[in-house]
């Protein structure tokens, strides 16, 4: 019985530690996140982070390709295999306002969005 503990408590800690590892990495990541969400909202009039609010939000502009997307390495005597894509592009205008002082301003962004096309499966390109 005891011998039984002997071997499954070493294990025991060690993913404990791990999981407090894992956990801490975690809480880190999540307070850059915060950081980094903060100073994005940050209200140009006050200086408060993290007080603007997104009140209304504005698409300007989509764009839409099929792009070509390599799927596999190539060998020697072989051609790089190529997948097709289709990628959206999208372009917003982003109304803020301060919860502090109500100041208003605007901020792009963009979305870019990969989506495999399916129909046109993969070919080779020469
Ligand atoms: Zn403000």
């Amino acid at each position: 019985m005891s011998s039984w503990i002997q071997v499954f408590a070493p294990i025991v800690v060690i993913c404990t530690i791990f999981a407090l590892l894992v956990l801490f990495g975690i809480w880190v990541t999540y307070l850059g996140l915060r950081e980094w969400d903060r100073r994005k909202r940050a209200c140009p009039n006050c200086g408060r982070k993290g007080s603007g609010d997104v009140i209304e939000s504005d698409v300007i502009s989509t764009r839409s390709y099929v792009d070509t997307r390599q799927v596999g390495k190539a060998k020697l005597g072989r051609s790089t295999t190529w997948g097709a894509i289709r990628v959206t592009e999208t372009q917003y205008e982003d109304l803020y306002q301060c919860s502090i002082c109500g100041h208003r301003w605007t901020r792009e962004s963009a979305e870019v969005e990969r989506v495999p096309v399916s129909d046109t499966q993969y070919r080779e390109k020469p």
